[in-house]
């Protein structure tokens, strides 16, 4: 069998093998194998990073600001025509089906296509005459270098948020990425590479607590870009924030789909089935929790629901026909099983058991088959914690009252949906509910690029959202300009106007 390939970091404008001689295991969830052994960084290498990010940044931000956006408008360009190849690279090694991974990449190609207008968003304001002749104008200027560590499950689409915005505003950008899937934030690089960017602005480098460490802790890292788990983010908001840098850390979640009894359960059938199970259930705005409201709507769902799980097919990440793929890792996929047997410990109706699922010929693979739960009540850990798989459990409500105090009273406030065909009831839940993106028959209410992606409390540390404006806000600190031109002689010839003599 030939060893595996080793992925290396990405700093410079080239590919440098790491220096601390450790490296992290990346396999193909598929087969359960070893394909690829990934670079993991000491400080120093960090560091070393971060030092030819300082030097390239002052030319960068002086480059006029169109002509960042245009190295960002060949980018997309170039994802545009490596699309197939970078969607079987990601699926690969995440596990996600081909679909998903065209999807993870054109979510992210849609914030580079709202990077290619910040010349536009990152104008300042002006006031004529705020005094005797004086005005008042504000800029918004890059901070310098900045980072961006990113989860497994977004391998293409999160670093897209962060470094795409953060690079047209004049940054210059460290991307740590998830160790489990790091192939495509490199191959990312090398097409900003491609694109025109300058050697130096964006550097990618892998690696573990120590890498991250040495992000949180670096005097000249200016701002700190998180997505990952809650107790991950809350400790980067923390470390962060204590030396004084801007951090902006998005959590997990657990996201609650409220069933009115007036909606078509059809088609809430149909985007259940996706939001819970599709991807394998690593979304943080999968919607692993169903609300039905009243006996009768959770018997109805009930009766809809089993046979359409009952003809989701996990299969391989290459299989066209396969409804989702193997979760990320074995360790992932033992986690998943063990919330499995906590929901069952703690008295929930294990209704379809997705444990011990085998894929002939892949048996080694880490396949989860779909799992779904009844009577799942509040006091469970299960119910409290994000088990991130393909996993729905299904708590009854009562009356609407009850069913939005579940998702307002959950430790996570990421997303949220309500399934009804009646207007006022839906526009209170989406003005009570005490989470950040809510939808209204929509399944998984991923805000589009040019709004903000962001959840509340335990999803989300930091008071800055990803893209749309607040990516601009973030990634840029605003100076404002208070200007008075004394009249003097020199300054009433300065003023002469040109004559055409
Ligand atoms: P993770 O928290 O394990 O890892 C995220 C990043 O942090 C990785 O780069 C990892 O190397 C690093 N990291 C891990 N442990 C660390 C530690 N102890 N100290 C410092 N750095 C550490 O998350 P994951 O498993 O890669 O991703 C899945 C999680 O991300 C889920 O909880 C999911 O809900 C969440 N997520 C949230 C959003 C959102 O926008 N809210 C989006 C996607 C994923």
């Amino acid at each position: 069998m030939p060893s595996p390939r080793a992925i290396h970091h990405f700093v410079n404008g080239r590919s440098v093998p790491g220096a601390s001689g450790r490296m992290s295991d990346v396999f193909d969830p598929n087969t359960g194998r070893v394909q690829a052994r990934v670079d993991m960084a000491a400080a120093q290498e960090l560091n070393d990073a971060v030092g030819i990010a300082k030097s390239a940044q002052p030319a960068w931000a002086a480059a006029n600001p169109q002509r960042r956006a245009r190295v960002l408008f060949r980018f997309k360009q170039l994802l545009e025509e490596n699309m197939n190849e970078l969607a079987v690279l990601l699926s690969s090694e995440h596990g996600k089906v081909i679909a998903d991974a065209k999807g993870d990449i054109q979510r992210g190609l849609d914030v580079v296509e709202f990077a290619c207008g910040a010349p536009h968003l990152m104008k300042g304001e002006y006031t004529e005459g705020a005094g005797p002749g004086i005005d008042v104008y504000s800029m918004r200027q890059a901070l310098g270098v900045v980072a961006g560590i990113t989860p497994f499950n977004f391998p293409a689409m999160i670093p897209m948020w962060m470094f795409s915005v953060a690079i047209a505003c004049g940054n210059a950008f460290i991307l740590k990425p998830s160790e489990k899937d790091p192939s495509v934030p490199v191959r990312l690089a090398e097409l900003m590479k491609e694109a025109g960017l300058p050697d130096g602005v964006l550097n990618v480098v892998h690696g573990g607590k120590e890498a991250v460490d040495a992000i949180l802790d670096h005097e000249d890292i200016k701002a700190v870009s998180f997505v990952g788990s809650s107790d991950v983010a809350r400790y980067i908001y923390s470390r962060g924030a204590a030396a004084a840098k801007r951090v902006q850390a998005m959590g997990g979640a657990k996201n609650h789909g409220v069933i009115m009894p007036d909606a078509d359960l059809d088609q809430v059938v149909r985007d259940l089935v996706g939001a819970a199970y599709g991807s394998a259930g690593e979304r943080c705005m999968a919607l692993p929790v169903a609300v039905p409201v009243g006996e009768d709507t959770a018997e109805r769902l009930l009766e809809k629901l089993l046979p359409e799980i009952g003809k989701l097919t996990p299969g391989i990440s290459t299989d066209p026909d396969a409804a989702y793929g193997p979760v990320v890792s074995r360790a992932h996929r033992e986690r998943v099983e063990r919330y499995i047997q906590m929901g069952v410990d703690e008295g929930a109706d294990l209704i379809i058991d997705g444990r011990n699922f085998e894929l002939q010929g892949h048996e080694n693979g880490f396949f989860i088959g779909p799992t779904l739960f009844d009577h799942v009540t509040v006091d469970m850990r299960s119910y409290q914690e994000e088990i991130f798989g393909p996993v729905l459990q299904i708590v009854r409500a009562g009356d609407l009252e009850e069913a939005a105090k579940l998702p307002t009273r959950h430790p996570y406030g990421n997303g949220v949906a309500i399934f009804t065909r009646n207007g006022l009831a839906a526009r209170e839940f989406a003005s009570r509910v005490n989470v950040g993106m809510v939808g209204v028959n929509v399944p998984i209410p991923v805000p589009v690029a040019y709004h903000t992606f962001g959840g509340w409390k335990h999803s989300a540390f930091g008071n800055a959202n990803q893209h749309g404006m607040e990516g601009i806000r973030f990634f840029t600190k605003i100076k404002t300009v208070t200007q008075r031109w004394p009249s003097g002689k020199l300054t009433d010839q300065a003023f002469v106007i040109p004559t055409m003599d």
